[in-house]
């Protein structure tokens, strides 16, 4: 899965629409495009979606702050500025998990979240008045008293986004080569560390880890060009084979 698409890209949704020559006039005539460019991120008005159960969390992931991605208003990849919560892709697609390719259609259109409410390929400004605004973060749709908070707040201490890009800038630069890809690799042990610790000691379903902790960070770090090794038997069985689509 290539490097986080926080929002969707506009421009290239609208302009696939126009090159499939089915230009759209003031409706939505299901081509699915704003679907299979990825999901959408969550704002407060969702909130009540995820409560009520419509959705699970099992089909969030968090974009975690410092974590690049693209952002389609200055149109470059760049580190978010605030954690973010995002509906899945299916595998490592970031295809919307929710879309049903063979029906052109979305599986919970009913309960469907804002910015898929607002996002219209014809007229895009009530979508992007949003972008950014209102978003939520993990802790909205955690119990307060559920001791995985504190596991979070030790991951993002122990293996921080900002952290991660001051090694690849240095690393970049040519700097130091062996002694920052060490810490780039302790980072990432550290990082698969707590999330076993989480699933294992805690009880945490392995399906609500991206929700939980984000992507991989070796996951991340592959998609930026840098291969970590980790030895096999440090690597848990589940990033062995290819996830199930959702
Ligand atoms: S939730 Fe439904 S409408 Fe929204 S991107 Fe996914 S498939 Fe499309």
């Amino acid at each position: 899965m290539k490097y986080a698409k926080v929002f969707h890209n506009l421009d290239d949704i609208m302009s696939r629409t126009k090159k499939q020559k089915r230009i759209p006039g003031d409706s939505c005539i299901r081509c699915g495009t704003c679907c299979l460019k990825g999901g959408p991120i969550l704002h407060h008005e969702d909130k009540k979606i995820i409560l009520a159960g419509h959705i699970g969390h099992q089909n969030l992931v968090t974009i975690r702050k410092g974590e690049l991605a693209y952002n389609p208003v200055n149109e470059k990849l760049e580190p978010v500025a605030r954690e973010l919560i995002k509906v899945r892709g299916k595998g490592k697609d970031w295809t919307c998990c929710f879309y049903d390719d063979k029906e052109s259609a979305c599986k919970i259109y009913k309960y469907r979240f804002l910015e898929c409410r607002l996002l219209k390929c014809w007229d895009t400004s009530e979508f992007i008045s949003i972008i950014g605004k209102n978003t939520i973060i993990r802790a909205d749709i955690i119990n307060f008293n559920d001791p995985i908070l504190k596991v979070i707040e030790t991951h993002e201490k122990e293996c921080p986004y900002n952290m991660v890009k001051n090694l690849i800038f240095i690393l970049s630069e040519g700097k130091d080569k062996t002694e920052n890809f060490a810490k780039l690799t302790e980072l990432v042990r550290k990082d698969l560390t707590i999330r076993s610790y989480a699933i294992s000691e805690l009880g945490l379903q392995e399906a609500f880890e991206l929700f939980i902790f984000g992507r991989p960070l070796f996951e991340v770090l592959s998609t930026h060009g840098l291969s970590v090794r980790i030895p096999p038997d440090s690597l848990p069985k589940r990033y062995s084979t290819e996830p199930e689509p959702l």
